[in-house]
């Protein structure tokens, strides 16, 4: 399901799998899952573009830091190493997302975290965009499966 893409998303964002870099704070996140259609194959070279707040609630919009596309790959997976989203505002934890197939319209949308309070609290929250997270060794691992029109 789509949502809102907000006040900061950029364009050209770098090609990277992880946006684990020094000087940010706050817990690890390692989050994996795939890109279907909705007859149920795997998309590869699915377009995934991430962009998120930093621990304290701020977005580079200057740079591009917690910002990076990536495409899945012949299974349709894709992987994303990052930290955990502050809050800010009225805005519960959450991770921007466009999704896009080859040769088909973008899908724009947020994913969250469950068990947060501040969920309830989000008019954007939508249960079906909750993230499936457990609390791995040393950083939270985090699955989600994109379901597209390809
Ligand atoms: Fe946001």
């Amino acid at each position: 399901m789509s949502e809102t893409e907000g006040p900061y998303f950029k364009p050209s964002s770098p090609e990277r799998r992880s946006l684990l870099e020094p000087g940010l704070k706050g817990p690890q996140v390692f989050l994996t899952g795939s890109v279907i259609s909705i007859a149920c194959r795997p998309v590869a070279r699915a377009l995934l573009d991430f962009w998120q707040a930093d621990a304290r609630g701020e977005y580079d919009n200057s740079g591009f830091r917690l910002r990076g596309h990536q495409y899945t790959d012949m299974m349709g997976r894709y992987q994303l190493e990052t930290v955990l989203p502050g809050r800010y505002g009225g805005r519960t934890r959450h991770i921007h997302v466009k999704v896009q197939a080859p040769g088909t319209s973008v899908l724009t949308t947020q994913l969250y975290f469950p068990g947060e309070r501040a969920n309830l609290e989000d008019w954007l929250f939508r249960r079906e965009l909750l993230m499936a997270t457990r609390e791995g060794a040393d950083r939270i691992e985090a699955q989600f499966g994109f379901v597209i029109h390809a």
